[in-house]
């Protein structure tokens, strides 16, 4: 069983890679940003809760996204493992994983912690355009890889959106709780011996592979808890 956690600032490239990674590894990929977005339009209960947070680029409380990961990585598909994306961002979800899959006689098997300055992080999220098709999820970035009609999916035409919270001012605070409140969980994991760490700055090409390798070589393995 592989559980394997993305740890990265908003921006740092946990989707991109997580994609990447989901292939490679033929696990799925859990992302608790996609599940809650898709509440969000669907106009759940869920959603209408946590659609002013997500907007203004606050956490949502961590009892809503522990359950909501409690019960997905029980589904069939996560028999063999998974990879978690945007979960855990706080040290009280990362000790509600922990007791979650000790109870279940597992753990977590790696952390990829994907670091990339805050200056570039800025740029790309407020850059970054993605196909509204949700069966699509392309990514775009208006200057570095832009599509070849301004607002429309090269791949399925579809039209692009900027993330509500991809805006300048929400960018800004989804940093600062990201130092604040997701950091921490550096140390948390390196003292487990299963954080590897990654330089998340180039192409996405490149950062996988040096993703690839790092966690090929690094710390922590296959195992369970
Ligand atoms: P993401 O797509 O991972 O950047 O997540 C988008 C937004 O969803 C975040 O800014 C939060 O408002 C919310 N969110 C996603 N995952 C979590 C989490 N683990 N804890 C709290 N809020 C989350």
């Amino acid at each position: 069983m592989t559980n394997l956690i993305l740890l990265g600032p908003p921006g740092s490239g946990k989707g991109t890679q997580g994609e990447r990674l989901e292939v490679q590894l033929s696990l799925p990929r859990l992302s608790t940003g996609d599940m809650l977005r898709e509440a969000v339009k669907n106009g759940t209960d869920l959603g209408q809760k946590v659609a002013p947070i997500m907007k203004a680029g606050e956490l949502v409380p961590d009892e809503i996204v522990v359950g909501i990961i409690d019960e997905r990585t029980q589904e069939p598909d996560c028999s063999g493992g998974f990879i978690l994306d945007g979960f855990p961002r706080t040290m009280p979800q990362a000790e509600a994983l922990e007791r979650m899959l000790k109870a279940r006689g597992t753990g977590v098997s790696q952390v990829l912690n994907i670091a990339v300055p805050d200056e570039v992080l800025i740029d790309r999220c407020v850059g970054r355009r993605l196909c509204s098709n949700k069966d699509c999820g392309a990514i775009y970035h208006v200057k570095t890889n832009p599509p070849a009609k301004e607002g429309v999916c090269d791949k399925c035409a579809s039209e692009l959106v900027h993330r509500p919270d991809d805006r300048a001012e929400a960018v800004q605070e989804r940093l600062q709780n990201y130092h604040r409140q997701t950091e921490p969980l550096e140390d948390f994991y390196q003292a487990r011996g299963v954080l590897v760490n990654v330089d998340g700055v180039g192409a996405p090409d490149e950062v996988f592979e040096r993703a690839r390798q790092a966690l090929a070589g690094g710390a922590g393995g296959s195992g369970g808890a």
